[in-house]
């Protein structure tokens, strides 16, 4: 049989990714993601997928968002049982981030149970800590650029997709008699130029590339990330106020760090502490300190032989006790804490806290999806609630959009763009992971640049590729 290309998340939404190849040698998975935002999403992830998980003969995984990587559990519990093939610096963080899922799944069952929501008696976690830690039990790390022989004319090899610590793009080669077909999927693509991340490797010579696009009708603004951050705190540090920064803890929390340092050690800012108040946040840098060679970060983390992860003023706040130290402390000082939308954890905390006083500073510094409270209050809100209580906003908040680990339009554009060897562009390219607005846009810039063939695949569509291949 001609192989076959389906599209089973990462369609028409930025979530769920999960393709599916299957080949006469072998049926595989890349990326298994959970389906995240609006809730008409998450409750597919309560749906049968499009495929048996027992029938997958392998699986690669391209990073470790939960995006990316949070169904891997659910097919565990479904009966997957094969090697889930990606790098060393993703298998790290993927012990950190599916266990979370597990527990935040553990706990959203047990909620529903005490306040009787669901319709299911008992209601049931999508999946269990003991599901994440078999899933976690199959990985088997393989370094960027060493080809794996998967089955009989199935190669694939990991490149540096420079977007989080130990992400990845993959290329496939499937051996068709005489020829080869290659394949690209391009992982969540990060940013040229900027701070904690290397830029992306060139775009390996394809026929195929599946590519994101959550950028994919945007640009982020040209000012560098420093310049913005500094812009936003310098007047809450002089008038000693307390700057609260709402962060994903993986990979956001770790850039805004270094910026700061670097603003810091420039002169550019005051010195004054700056406070990493999130167990997972803490977790997650000390990943990032580990793998501080990982090919995903940038070279000059290390350049005179020592990690510039750490600040000397960074404090990490680990326990609740550690974390309620804070309250007692005056400005000027910077605090990062999440989650970065408001909607949980220990941020609110310090929402409630600094709020009311009109020295502090809130700064968003990621995507704020519709019904959060970060939302709110970007729309302007003059109370929010927090802990069953009304807060007024009283201290100014401040939203920096240039910190994506994705790239934007033109550095997606970039990207495919830098693909060398005779083919220079790739023939097809399957346009995913993106709102339906940003997808469309991208391949029809993408159509009328580079004159690929371009799709926007549908929620469970197949495509022949042998057919595209010979077409
Ligand atoms: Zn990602």
């Amino acid at each position: 049989m001609n192989p076959k290309l389906s599209f089973h998340g990462g369609a028409g939404t930025v979530t769920g990714s999960r393709y599916l190849v299957e080949t006469d040698a072998a049926r595989f998975l890349v990326d298994a993601g959970m389906f995240q935002g609006l809730k008409k999403l998450r409750e597919r992830n309560w749906e049968k997928p499009g495929f048996d998980p027992e029938a997958l003969d392998f699986l690669l995984l391209t990073h470790a968002h939960i995006d990316h990587a949070g169904y891997l559990p659910r097919l565990v519990k479904d009966g997957f049982r094969s090697p889930i093939y990606c790098t060393p610096a993703t298998q790290s963080l993927a012990r950190l981030l599916l266990r979370d899922s597990a527990r935040i799944q553990e706990e959203d069952a047990k909620y529903a149970n005490r306040k009787g929501f669901s319709k299911h008696k008992p209601a049931l976690p999508l999946y269990t800590t003991k599901d994440a830690i078999g899933a976690l039990a199959l990985m088997e790390p393989v370094e960027y650029g060493q080809w794996l022989d998967l089955a009989k004319g199935v190669r694939a090899r990991f490149l540096n997709a420079g977007h989080i610590l130990g992400a990845a793009m993959v290329e496939v080669h499937l051996e068709m008699g005489e020829r080869t077909m290659r394949i690209v999927f391009s992982g969540d693509v990060g940013r040229y130029n900027v701070p904690l991340h290397s830029d992306p490797d060139p775009l390996p010579d394809c026929h195929f590339l599946v590519m994101e696009s959550t950028y994919g009708d945007r640009e982020h603004k040209s000012s560098s990330m420093e310049d913005q951050i500094r812009d936003a705190l310098i007047d809450c540090l002089d008038r000693k106020g307390t700057a609260l920064i709402p962060s994903f803890a993986v990979g956001r929390s770790q850039l805004v760090t270094l910026c700061l340092r670097q603003l810091i050690r420039a002169g550019r800012l005051p010195d004054v502490p700056i406070h990493i108040d999130s167990p997972m946040a803490v977790d997650a840098t000390r990943i990032y300190s580990r793998h501080i060679q990982d090919l995903s970060l940038d070279e000059s983390l290390t350049a005179d032989g020592r990690s510039r992860l750490f600040p000397n003023n960074v404090k990490f706040h680990k326990s609740v006790a550690e974390s309620k130290q804070l309250n007692r402390l005056p400005g000027p000082r910077i605090v990062i804490s999440s989650s970065g939308m408001l909607t949980a954890g220990r941020v609110l905390h310090h929402l409630k806290r600094l709020l009311p006083d009109k020295r502090n500073l809130i700064m968003l510094v990621g995507y704020q999806a519709a019904g959060t409270r970060g939302r709110a209050m970007m729309e302007g809100k003059k109370t929010v609630r927090v802990h069953g209580k009304n807060i007024s906003v009283e201290a100014p908040f401040i939203s920096i959009s240039g910190l994506s680990a994705h790239a934007d339009q033109k550095e997606l554009l970039r990207w495919v763009r830098s693909a060398g060897g005779s083919r220079e562009q790739p023939d097809t390219i399957f346009v995913t992971h993106g709102e339906p607005r940003s997808s469309s846009a991208l391949a029809t810039l993408l159509q009328n640049k580079l004159g690929s063939r371009t799709f926007t695949p549908k929620l469970g569509q197949s495509f022949d590729l042998g057919e595209l291949f010979d077409g």
